[in-house]
């Protein structure tokens, strides 16, 4: 079949791949190229933040997960298995995720002001090299991407996959996809290996290989693209309680994103439109999952007999 997938962030690339890998034809066409969208500006850890409903995100968490520890044994995907700790002011019962990941260990003991957390392998993902390879693949596998900005879902093709993130607001009529700015603050590498985070906040520092995002905020509702230099402070003051040895660390620049938030998360087949948006704060996290989805939503190459 042909397919227009709408979109060209983690979630529209991450499609095209599947429906490539499925044997259809994929053209993507999208107002902004992978390095210049929101899933650019994702710290990334493997998380299910700020997406619903949670027994589907559980599902398509789990199984992106297990895609991304295969991803890992290349170091050309920019995909690290690797441990790390949220931690809690107040006692917690296991997560609602927590199905979703092999393992994870209770922390017993943990400085003040914490009294409660979990340990566990997530993957981390580059995402300025993670997007590239997406982008390569997607090549590589005959698909194209076009810059193009669109004032509706196009005309022609079998089916279009819209993968707009916050940009379905226009492109599906939807105002229940609201904005949650998120801003980060990227710092030079000190030499750490481990992810910490705090989901009150939200805090996090997450390493890679050359730097360490460190984050963050969940502004509901809030548009600026613009990084605060007064927030970059206060997110360095908040995670440097977290992770003392962020302190000394030089700054290299802050970034933000707008992310697809929405009450539950739409992935559904609309006549010959499949949407696929609404990702919140865990488009990485659920990125093979949805897309698996939505390649069984276009359904099968006509002839084939795998069942596409
Ligand atoms: C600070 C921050 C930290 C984050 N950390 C994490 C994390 O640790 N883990 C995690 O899983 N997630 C994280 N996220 C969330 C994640 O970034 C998003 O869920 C994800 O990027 C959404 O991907 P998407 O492909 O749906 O949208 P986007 O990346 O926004 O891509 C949307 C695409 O649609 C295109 N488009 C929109 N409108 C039009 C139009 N009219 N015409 C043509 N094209 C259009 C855009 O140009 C773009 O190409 C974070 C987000 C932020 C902001």
């Amino acid at each position: 079949m042909r397919i227009t997938v709408v979109g060209a962030g983690v979630v529209g690339l991450t499609c095209a791949v599947r429906l490539l890998e499925a044997g259809h034809d994929v053209a993507v066409l999208a107002r902004d190229l992978p390095r210049e969208t929101t899933s650019a500006v994702a710290a990334a850890l493997w998380y299910p933040y700020r997406a619903f409903p949670q027994d589907r995100v559980t599902a398509w968490a789990r199984s992106t997960y297990a895609t991304f520890a295969e991803l890992a044994d290349d170091p050309a995907t920019g995909v690290v298995m690797r441990p790390g700790t949220e931690v809690f002011g107040s006692p917690q019962p296991d997560p609602w995720w927590v199905s979703a990941v092999p393992s994870l260990t209770r922390e017993g003991r943990l400085p003040p002001p914490y009294v409660d957390g979990w340990t566990f392998v997530a993957p981390v993902v580059e995402m300025p090299v993670y997007l590239e390879w997406l982008l390569a693949r997607v090549e590589a596998l005959g698909g194209s991407v076009t810059r193009m900005a669109l004032a509706a879902l196009p005309e022609g093709g079998d089916v279009v996959v819209n993968c707009s993130g916050i940009g379905s607001r226009l492109l599906a009529g939807d105002p229940a996809v609201t904005p949650v700015r998120g801003q980060v603050v990227l710092v030079e590498q000190f030499g750490l290996d481990r992810w910490w985070l705090d989901a009150a906040g939200p805090t996090y520092v997450v390493p890679r290989a050359r730097d360490v995002v460190v984050g963050g905020t969940g502004e509901e509702g809030e548009w600026s693209r613009t990084p605060s230099a007064a927030t970059a402070e206060e997110i360095l003051a908040r995670a440097s309680r977290l992770v003392p040895a962020l302190a000394g660390a030089r700054v290299l620049r802050s970034a933000v994103g707008l992310r697809p938030a929405r009450p539950s998360l739409r992935l559904e087949r609309v006549g010959r439109t499949v949407h696929c948006y609404g990702h919140g704060g865990a488009g990485v996290t659920l990125s093979w999952g949805t897309a698996d989805e939505v390649t069984s939503l276009v359904g099968a190459v006509p002839g084939s007999t795998t069942g596409g």
